[in-house]
Formats: C-alpha cells, structure tokens, sequence
C-alpha cells in the first residue's frame, strides 16, 4: 500500500467530533432523538466508527413539522424579504469562515479527496446560498389584463408551499444540502432536510451555523436517520406539503408512492447512466482529461457521471490508450491524504454492489483495460476501471452503477451521427450527456438530439447555481437551480378584485 500522509485535523472539526452523539436540529435547538436511539457513521477510507448520531423516526418528524408549522405562521411570516436575503448571505460568510472544517468533515464522513471538497463541495455550496440570497428579493406575481370585466383587476402571487421535506443522498451532503434550502428558503418556506445515513456530519455543522446565521427557530430542522423510518415519516407526513428528493430512480419511485397520501408536490433528481460522446475531430488534450473526470470524479458516485463513453472507431484505440495510461496512475487513498486524486467509495454496501458490477462486467465478457477488482486493503476502495470490449446489452453499460467504472464503446457513422445518438439515448435515464467535438453544427445538433437534462459540450460536470440541473425520462422532474428552482418552492395564487 502506498504511503499516505494525512492533514492534521482543524481544531474546530476535532471539537465537534469530540462533542458526544450528534444531535437533531429541531425548533432552532439541538435535540435528542425522542426514541434516544443513535447509530455509527464510518469513515470509508478505514471502516472504523468516527462518531454517533442520534437516530429520529415518524416522532421526531411530528415534532419538526409541529416547529417549522409555528415558524412559518409566526416569526418566518414576518421576515421581509430582503432580511430572508441577508440571512441566506450571513449564512454563506460563515461557511465561508468555516470552509476547511466543512471540507475536512466531507472527507471524513464520505471518503472524497478533501483537495475536491476544498475546491468544489464547499464553494459551490456558498456560491449557491449567495445566488438563492439574490433572489429573495426579486420573486413577483404579473398584474394580468383579462377579459372579464373591464373593472376587474387580476394579478398572480408566488406564494410559499409552506412545509418542505427534502432529503438528500451520501455523494455531495452539504452541497445537495444546499441546492436544496437555498431555493426553498429563498422563497420563504420552512423545511425538514433528513441527510443520508451515510453522511450525516456536514449538515450537522451546518445546522450550527444556520443557528449563527439568525434563522428564526424552526424554520430550518435538519434530521438524520434512515430512509425507511425517517425518510418515510417525511414522504408520508399529512402536512408536509411537498418533498424535494435527491436519490436513487428506485427509491424516487417510492417517494412518489408514498407521497401520494396528500398529494405532496414531488421533485426528483435521480439516477443516470450518461453517455459521453467523443468525435473524431475532438480537441483530445481536452476531451480525454474531460472524459477521465467526467467517469472519476467523486470515485463515479455522481449522478451524472458519464459512465458510457462511446468514441469514434477511428481514434477509439488511441483514446483508451491514454485514457488507460492516466487511470492506472491516479493516486487512491484516503480523502485527508491531500495527494490523494481518488478515495474509497462511502461504504461497504457501495464497496460490495460496484465490485458485484466489476465481476459482471468480468463475466459478461468485457476487458478491464485498468482496474477490474477491489482493492484488498482496508476501507472501500475500488480502483478506476475502464471496460473496453463492451456492447450496449451488457449490465455494466445499462445499470447505473454508481462508482468509477467506465463502459467505453466504439462507433462509426460520424457522417450520419443517427445510431450513435439513438445508442446513447436508448436509456431509460436521461439526466446528463457530454459531447466532444470540434464542429459547432455538429456540436449543436447532437445536443439537441440527446435526451438529456443536461448537456456538455466539450466539458463535463460543469455545475453552476444559475443554470437549471434536473432529469428527462426516469432520472426525475422538476429542475434544481437557476430561476427555474422558484417554481419548485412556490405555488401561483390568482387574485381577482372586482373594482365596480
Ligand atoms: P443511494 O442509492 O444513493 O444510497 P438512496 O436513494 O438509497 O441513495 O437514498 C437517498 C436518500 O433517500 C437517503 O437520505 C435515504 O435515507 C433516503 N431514503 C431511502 N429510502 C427511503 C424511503 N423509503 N423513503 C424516504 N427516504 C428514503
């Protein structure tokens, strides 16, 4: 095993990991779980406990909602605008203050090179909250002219929802913690956010800062514990108004089932199996790192991840070549080892089910170029493994499988581009695509072609708060971000006045 030299701790991650179990954030206080249950949360990199958790259920879920009921008709409803805004930016200027203790918490608790949480998780997450503070301020209705009268006057209100749910998965906990309050927030509703059992420790941080930032109590609660106790409590709650989830396609399902109780609104941003697509003309010196990050990035566990990668016959050997070259030479250890460039996958169920798709892979016929089994060391580690001689009926190029496994796969019609669009989106995914390619038309009509949320053109995993993110077919609905994310917190009022 390669030597690893770990970063010293930053003494205020020391000091909230020292703190006992870690409490629920309920009413503006940290709580116990009223069962007083907990569970462990493990650092992937060793498989060792790194600290307890209390564990809420369907009660703790009843008191949360009791608190951010109280706080929406109470304290929250009196909160102008504007001061909402403030409270959103204070909040971002504390993460800001408290950016190496949140990166370091990441990596410990999900396992990710703390190099890629200090440069993307954590100032992607405070450039969200500044982006959603903005938009406090600017939400408004239309007056409408109508033909019902010529006295009557009609005008729309973007009203809150009222009680949100969210509920958010292990790969990027503060992130997707923040995709999720800021726009909520921002808008003026009141939220439950239950973090993954996985990865609960950044929220936890970050309720403390929520409390420094001036948030009235109650209008944030955020919960950890498991999806079918507490994630279920807040799908199923009568008076949760509408859940906001994160996830997999098979638990989105069930969300739904769920939800249907009292008809919540529903968003979803869910699983993905992406096509990267790269060209004859590419410019490779972009188009190879670009796919090499598009499949590795965060160990593959992102939903986006371009884990099919179809390349032009023509220079499909040359691409695999590098592309193989550099893999085998990427640095994996532990997250806290700042020259680590990938780290262990979250946990041991994730360890077992992407090296369960590295034996199929194996077994249905395809070459591991690099990689191609786990890593007999301690903690979750999976190397990057690139599969070549794949055919788009195998598992390894149909299932999502979440981990850093590409499927690469040749094609030869760069004159018609028809069957490798048709490939690509024979998928019942749809969340993201990358394209590679010098030719602007054929860049733009592959775009267009591709049934994607998503697309990236020669680039990949580009993310920013101004820009829409969200899925076609079954990788969800609704999209996060940008001005687009309003309409997933609010609901349109109608006002009529009649002025005779
Ligand atoms: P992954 O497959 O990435 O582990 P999941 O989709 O299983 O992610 O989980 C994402 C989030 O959904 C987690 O916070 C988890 O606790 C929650 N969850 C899992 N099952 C349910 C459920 N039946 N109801 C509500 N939430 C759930």
């Amino acid at each position: 095993m390669a030597e690893t030299v770990k970063i010293a701790l930053d003494p205020r991650v020391e000091a909230f990991l020292a703190k006992g179990p870690k409490k629920l954030f309920i009413g503006g206080e940290f709580v116990e779980s009223l069962s007083g249950k907990t569970f462990e949360t493990i650092d992937p990199s060793s498989g060792e406990m790194i600290t307890t958790v209390y564990e809420a259920d369907a009660a703790d879920v009843d008191r949360a909602v009791e608190a951010a009921e109280r706080a929406f008709h109470g304290d929250w409803a009196k909160v102008s605008p504007s001061e909402r805004g403030r409270m959103l930016w204070k909040l971002a200027d504390l993460m800001e203050e408290h950016a190496e203790a949140l990166a370091q918490l990441e990596t410990i608790d999900n396992g990710k090179p703390v190099t890629h949480a200090r440069a993307a998780d954590v100032p992607l997450a405070i450039d969200h909250f500044r982006y959603f503070a903005g938009w406090s301020t600017k939400l408004s209705g239309e007056v409408i002219n109508n033909s019902a009268g010529r006295n009557m006057l009609t005008y729309t209100r973007h009203e809150p929802i009222g009680v949100v749910g969210q509920i958010i998965p292990w790969n990027f906990p503060l992130l997707l913690a923040a995709w999720k309050l800021g726009a909520a927030l921002a808008t003026g509703n009141v939220v439950i956010l239950k973090s993954a059992e996985q990865t609960p420790l950044s929220a936890i941080y970050l309720a403390e800062l929520i409390q420094q930032a001036g948030f009235p109590e109650g209008v944030v609660n955020i919960i950890t514990g498991y999806g079918p106790t507490a994630g279920a409590a807040i799908t199923n709650h009568p008076r949760i108004r509408k859940v906001a989830f994160t996830g997999s396609t098979e638990v989105g399902k069930l969300i739904m089932q769920q939800a249907a109780g009292n008809l919540k609104k529903v968003s979803l941003e869910l699983g993905g199996k992406s096509p990267n697509i790269i060209f004859p003309d590419a410019d490779f010196s972009k188009a190879i790192p670009g796919a090499l990050m598009g499949i590795f990035f965060n160990q593959g566990q992102v939903c986006c991840a371009g884990s099919r990668l179809f390349v032009h016959k023509k220079v499909y050997d040359n691409v695999l070549a590098d592309m193989t070259s550099f893999a085998a030479k990427m640095k994996q250890g532990p997250g806290l080892d700042e020259s680590s460039e990938i780290g262990p996958l979250v946990s041991s169920e994730q360890f077992e089910r992407v090296s369960g798709y590295l034996q199929k892979g194996n077994e249905e016929g395809a070459t591991a170029l690099t990689g191609g089994s786990p890593l007999d060391r301690a903690g979750y580690f999976v190397p990057p493994t690139i599969f070549a001689d794949v055919n788009d009926r195998m598992t390894i190029a149909r299932e999502e499988i979440f981990g850093p496994v590409v499927a690469a796969m040749p094609f030869d019609d760069e004159a018609q581009i028809a069957d490798v669009i048709r490939r690509a989106n024979d998928t019942e995914y749809g969340l993201a695509a990358g394209v590679w390619t010098t030719d602007l038309r054929k860049a733009h009509r592959v775009a267009h072609a591709l049934e994607a949320g998503t697309v990236w053109v020669n680039c990949y995993n580009a993310l920013d708060a101004a820009v829409p993110f969200g899925g076609y077919k079954q990788s969800g609905y609704g999209r996060e971000m940008g001005s687009y994310a309003l309409d997933l917190y609010t609901q349109v009022k109608a006002v009529w006045i009649n002025l005779d």
